[in-house]
């Protein structure tokens, strides 16, 4: 297994530029180890940088405006954090939904979000979060999401709960009844107001295969609705889910919107 150590978070990065798709940030490996043909044997063509050296990424703290949780923290850590119980609760409790205990201890945030897949992907995007990386640059998670190559994160950043009022949040993650099974798709909404109903004005998904995103079309037909107090149907909303969506996964989508929102009554 080619594993390199580099000294610094600048150095991992400059080091993944230079080796480009051979390149591989590694933290826990609770991911990357399923799709190693033999669990214990790693692809002898990748070249994995270690990522869980540096103190930095491995803090939670306060700043003025947001909580910093370090990419490198373990989940369950992060779960049981009493900054992160008070200022992101939806996210602590999406963690507890998150594979065993064993897969907490090992696996961490940067992980989870590198995956572009993982529970956590939707309830950071629907909070507005915000990702640190090596350069000391912050940029919306939505933006570093879409990047083809993916930078090193080092920290994420999230909106305070004491600094303005928290708007509503819910965290839904759907998939088979079976012992084990991976989630077919998870689901993040945010309104705007306390009321909740119509104003809501995030929806994140994320779904094998497809990544997470932003279900914009539905948001935008649930904020013209909301302006102009009519009621969509449900065919309205998965028309607008299938979208972003297959067909299979719009149909899931759209009830949990259409429940969550009061339209099903
Ligand atoms: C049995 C089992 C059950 C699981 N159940 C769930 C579940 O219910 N929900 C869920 O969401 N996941 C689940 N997972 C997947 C995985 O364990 C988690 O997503 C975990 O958070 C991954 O973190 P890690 O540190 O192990 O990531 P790694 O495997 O080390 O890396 C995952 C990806 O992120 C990238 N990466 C890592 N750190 C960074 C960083 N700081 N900056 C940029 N990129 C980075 C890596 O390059 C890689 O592409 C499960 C895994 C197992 C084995």
């Amino acid at each position: 297994m080619l594993l390199t150590h580099p000294s610094s978070p600048q150095a991992a990065q400059a080091l993944a530029r230079k080796l480009g798709n051979a390149a591989c940030f590694i933290a826990g490996g609770t991911l990357l180890q399923q799709s190693w043909a033999e669990p214990r044997l790693a692809p002898q063509a990748t070249h994995f940088i270690n990522v869980m050296h540096w103190p930095e990424m491995q803090q939670i703290s306060l700043s003025p405006q947001y909580l910093h949780i370090g990419a490198g923290m373990r989940l369950e850590a992060v779960r049981r954090h009493p900054l992160v119980q008070q200022h992101a609760p939806v996210l602590a409790q999406a963690l507890a939904q998150l594979g065993a205990m064993g897969v907490r201890h090992l696996g961490t945030l940067g992980g989870n979000i590198g995956w572009g897949e993982g529970d956590c992907c939707p309830v950071l995007l629907a909070m507005d979060a915000q990702v640190e990386l090596t350069d000391s640059n912050i940029q919306p998670l939505e933006q570093t999401l879409k990047l083809q190559q993916r930078p090193l994160m080092l920290s994420f950043l999230l909106p305070r709960s004491d600094v303005a009022p928290p708007p509503p949040l819910v965290f839904e993650k759907v998939g088979y009844r079976a012992a084990f099974s991976p989630a077919l798709l998870r689901m993040a909404l945010r309104w705007s107001d306390a009321q909740q109903h119509l104003s809501v004005n995030r929806i994140a998904a994320a779904a094998p295969g497809l990544g997470v995103h932003r279900l914009q079309a539905a948001e935008k037909l649930l904020r013209h609705a909301h302006d102009l107090q009519i009621r969509p149907t449900l065919t309205d909303i998965r028309t607008t889910c299938e979208q972003s969506l297959p067909p299979h996964l719009a149909q899931i989508a759209s009830r949990l919107i259409a429940g969550h929102c009061g339209l099903l009554a």
